[in-house]
């Protein structure tokens, strides 16, 4: 079982104060790397939700100046620098991922707040130039309201800063979901915030549990009119349909489908070392890892070899060892569903240049994948039409600019693409040609605070990150005045 001192309190948060679930329901939450159960936690669902939701809507009836709402953020900042290695150890336990790189994700989390305090006079009123009609012209950014942020189990802390940050700069309670794979990092951020800060009751709520309750609780609140939701583009989709009715504003940040496309002129050294971060953080589930590789005809030995080198000293492992580069998958469905990707490619004529044969891995036995490379890769293989979310690089060659183009946005996603390539006018050319929301140009790197982050087309709606992440959880209102 868990120790913490950040999870004195398993349970939810409601109108400031901890809570447990009403009914005797609960759902164990295990560590990945060796099947363990680190603690039982109590099943919310409707009674709680709207309990939450009741609490945020009195936190709605009043309003907090500017001042107060920066100091929150920048002590959640704070208080997140100042546990990372505790909150990192719990991601760790109930993820998967190094404890290092899970420090890495609560940095990245606290980056958000930092982000959110600094640009948080954007907030004050605009005047417009000059005279209309008579009158001066005001937009004043007005708070949406009760906001429900539901998010995903990939990154436990860094998606949940995201969206909890615009929506306390911009005055909006919240009610949290988590997913039920990693309730417990979330736990110990909230631990914190009541811990650290002063908020009004009401303001920041969390409820952990059963998701379609808790989801269908929010949809069809009328006091809730912004739901803000990071997962697969599946649910996304749910949640439009049962906000329809009531016509509520979504932001969804879905799934991914990232071409990487390495032409005949790139640093190969860069692109493949570039690719290693990129596709094996967080074990490969991430929304912006590279799932799709073309590599250009005459270089694509070459690079095949430098990457199978690098992919082949990569050490897998228990997160809380030393020295580890990657950790587990989340669960068997993860593991399965790479498996089940890499024997379709290699029945269908892919080349298995590192990793074991599907036939030889069990999810029975352990969910640490290992770092797999596979080559003759085509575009009908279940690996480049799905997002595969896991350890898998598949090669796929091309001749033309045009070629990597077309097939790079032949998908129904657009989140994140990735080229390499040292001439920058043909980079660019290809960058302004493809549809995805986040393009790398000679990196791998994923989104940051101050950039407005999110997908086109059936990634999403909307944007994270950037004054565009700020403004997602206002309402801007226009006055014109008379004098
Ligand atoms: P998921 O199954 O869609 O779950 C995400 C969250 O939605 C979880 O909290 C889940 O709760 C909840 N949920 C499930 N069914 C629901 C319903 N009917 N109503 C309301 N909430 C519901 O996604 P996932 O497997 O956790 O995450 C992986 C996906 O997220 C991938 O496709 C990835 O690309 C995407 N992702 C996108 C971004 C981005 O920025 N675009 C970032 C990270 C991940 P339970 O856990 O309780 O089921």
């Amino acid at each position: 079982m868990i120790e913490s001192y950040l999870l004195k309190n398993i349970g939810g948060y409601i109108d400031g104060s901890w809570c447990q679930a009403e009914s005797d329901k609960s759902f164990a939450v295990s560590n990945p790397a060796n099947g363990k159960k680190l603690t039982d936690v109590g099943m919310m669902g409707t009674i709680e939700t709207e309990r939450a939701i009741a609490a945020a809507k009195r936190a709605n009836q009043s309003r907090r100046d500017i001042q107060t709402r920066r100091e929150w953020l920048e002590d959640i900042a704070n208080a997140l620098r100042d546990e990372k290695r505790e909150i990192g150890r719990v991601l760790c336990l109930e993820h998967g991922k190094p404890w290092q790189e899970a420090q890495g994700e609560v940095d990245y989390a606290a980056s958000f707040f930092d982000y959110f305090a600094e640009i948080i006079d954007e907030l004050q009123p605009d005047t417009l130039p000059g005279n209309v009609k008579g009158c001066s012209w005001t937009v004043h950014h007005r708070p949406v309201g009760v906001v429900g942020l539901i998010t995903p189990w990939n990154f436990p802390i860094g998606m949940i800063a995201k969206k909890l940050a615009p929506a306390l700069a911009a005055d909006c309670p919240s009610v949290t979901k988590p997913a039920q794979e990693t309730p417990l990092t979330m736990i110990a951020m909230f631990q914190l915030i009541h811990d650290r800060l002063d908020l009004p009751p009401g303001m920041v709520n969390l409820v952990i549990g059963e998701e379609t309750e808790i989801g269908n609780t929010l949809t069809g609140s009328p006091d809730v009119p912004m739901l803000s939701f990071t997962g697969s583009t599946g649910v996304g989709r749910l949640l439009i349909n049962n906000t329809k009715e009531q016509i509520k504003k979504l932001g969804l940040e879905l799934g991914g489908n990232a071409p990487f496309i390495v032409c005949d002129d790139a640093d190969l050294d860069a692109a493949a070392t570039n690719l290693i971060a990129n596709k094996f953080r967080g074990s490969g589930q991430t929304c912006v890892c590279a799932n799709r590789i073309y590599v250009q005809d005459s270089i694509y030995d070459e690079f095949t070899e430098k990457l199978v080198a690098k992919v082949k000293a990569m050490r897998v492992g228990d997160g809380m060892d030393d020295n580890v580069d990657m950790g587990p998958l989340i669960n068997a469905d993860g593991f399965n569903k790479v498996k089940k990707h890499v024997a379709d490619a290699l029945e269908n004529g892919a080349t298995l240049e590192t990793g074991k044969h599907p036939n030889e891995l069990s999810s029975d036995r352990n969910l640490f994948y290992p770092p797999t490379v596979i080559s003759r890769v085509t575009h009908e293989m279940l690996c480049t039409r799905e997002e595969t979310f896991g350890p898998l690089v598949p090669l796929i060659r091309f001749k033309s600019d045009e070629e990597a183009i077309m097939a790079g946005n032949d998908t129904e996603f657009g989140l994140a693409a990735y080229v390499f390539c040292s001439n920058s006018d043909r980079a660019h050319h290809i960058i302004s040609r493809l549809s995805f929301g986040h393009c790398g140009l000679n990196t791998g790197t994923g989104p940051a605070a101050h950039a407005p982050f999110g997908g086109m087309k059936q990634s999403g709606i909307g944007r994270e990150g950037g004054r565009e992440g700020l403004l997602e959880f206002t309402e801007p209102q226009t006055v014109p005045n008379g004098g």
